[in-house]
């Protein structure tokens, strides 16, 4: 009898919490989408400021950009952890072009990020074709020697998941180079990072295997490399030219920029939210990741707003060098670890400012369960994939103190349209779905906070 009672009371109690959340959850969407300001604040980050490669000038002034931000929103914490990041340019504009006989036909190429310059002439060389690593093995320095090597996997359109399409081709960008300088190649030319078919380049970083020279490598417009598969089956002797003038400077300062509420109850227990401040320097880095950053700062602003006083402390969190070098993760990790902090959750968004469809999650079971019990107060709001997932980059290294890493799961289907490209520009952010995204996070954060991990 006694039992039945307090099962009842329990019940009782819990639908009363959950009548609460969801009233509470209601006020927070309401504020983001009728005072939202992350549209704002990311309209400045891309129009005043720009594109933002670690050690530019332009990630410089995003630091000084957003650390004033939250200091104007009277964040109790905001301050800057020093950290040295790589710093690549560009140069002047790459040049390329298909040489079939007696006729050259320009296609666009972008240098990726970490690859060395051709020699000033640029490289002119016969073209092999690739679609794996085990491809091109096969074909060993017999066939490989001298030429340039087109590694032209695409994207596999069959994945609903355009992520899922991204990891399975993106192995070619980041190690396309030293697997083709294996067998002797002079360059590598790789098929852009995209699920369209058109004429914009799609740059991103790449590394070189250590003991093996160092060629330089591009990336194609998806066109362009299939215009180029399509010659070299005609004429397998034709050539093409490439010329890139990007190098390596000294490694340079930069910043991550923090900024916090304090906990009421539980100060010492941290919930990060974050996105990374750098971006590729083709474009204004709007979704990726300028808009996880404005999000990551709505969060604390809304709260703010609603008069929301947290149990733990909250922190906004602007990772610098995710692009190339993830120096800025790495760095705020061995600090929490140093300082002996415990991060309980950390939530980041860095794929795109796009609809809210869910979270996915790395930690134990046990960690997540502990989230997967809020799908009812969420799903009203879009949020129905919610499970293991993956995190993401810059709060990956937090991993390792036992945080439950968590990646915010926008709509993917558009994300490589933009990505690492020329068109990554404010125009390609909708105000509303950069919204929801922020109150997406800012509905989890508030029940991580009240209810613990
Ligand atoms: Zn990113």
């Amino acid at each position: 009898m006694k039992k039945t009672l307090f099962l009842l009371l329990f019940f009782a109690y819990s639908s009363f919490a959950q009548n609460t959340d969801s009233l509470q959850i209601r006020k927070i969407y309401d504020e983001i989408l009728t005072n939202g300001e992350c549209y704002k604040t990311l309209t400045h980050l891309c129009k005043n400021i720009g594109p933002r490669l670690s050690g530019s000038a332009g990630a410089a002034k995003a630091v000084e950009y957003t650390k004033k931000v939250m200091e104007d929103y009277g964040f109790e914490k905001v301050f800057l952890q020093d950290v040295m990041v790589p710093h690549w340019v560009r140069g002047a504009k790459e040049e390329a072009y298909i040489e079939n006989g007696k006729t050259k036909t320009k296609v666009p190429v972008v240098a990726l990020g970490g690859s060395v310059a051709t020699p000033l002439a640029g490289i002119k060389a016969e073209v092999i074709e690739v679609r794996t690593f085990e491809e091109l093995k096969a074909l060993g320095e017999a066939k490989v020697k001298g030429k340039i090597v087109l590694f032209n996997r695409p994207m596999d359109p069959t994945k609903i998941n355009t992520f899922e399409a991204y990891a399975g081709a993106v192995g070619q960008r980041g190690n396309g180079a030293s697997e083709a300088a294996k067998y002797g190649a002079v360059g590598a030319i790789v098929r852009s990072m995209t699920t369209l078919q058109d004429d914009i380049p799609h740059t991103g970083g790449m590394r070189y295997a250590p003991g093996i020279p160092m060629i330089p490598t591009a990336a194609i417009s998806t066109n362009g490399a299939n215009l180029l598969s399509k010659l070299l089956k005609e004429n397998p002797k034709l050539k093409f030219y490439f010329k890139q003038n990007c190098e390596t400077l000294p490694d340079a300062p930069s910043h991550n920029v923090i900024g916090e509420i304090r906990g009421t109850e539980k100060p010492d227990e941290i919930i990060v939210i974050g996105g990374h401040l750098d971006s590729w320097d083709l474009a204004e880095g709007a979704q990726d990741d300028g808009s996880g950053c404005v999000q990551a700062i709505e969060v604390l602003r809304a709260m703010k707003a609603l008069g929301i006083k947290p149990k733990r402390t909250i922190r906004a969190v602007m990772f610098m060098n995710e692009e190339n070098g993830l120096r800025g993760g790495t760095k705020y990790a061995d600090l929490a670890k140093q300082n002996n902090e415990k991060h309980i959750a950390a939530i980041e968004s860095d794929n795109g400012g796009f609809t809210p469809r869910g979270f996915g999650m790395v930690g134990t079971s046990e960690q997540i369960s502990k989230v997967t019990v809020y799908k009812n107060l969420l799903a009203p709001y879009g949020l129905a994939e919610i499970g293991r997932g993956s995190g993401g980059a810059d709060i990956g290294p937090l991993g390792n103190l036992g945080t439950l890493l968590i990646g915010f799961k926008p709509d993917s289907q558009r994300y490589f349209d933009f990505h690492h490209a020329k068109n990554d520009n404010l125009e390609a952010v909708n105000e509303r779905e950069l919204q929801l995204g922020a109150a997406s996070m800012a509905a989890l954060v508030y029940l991580i906070d009240k209810y613990g991990l």
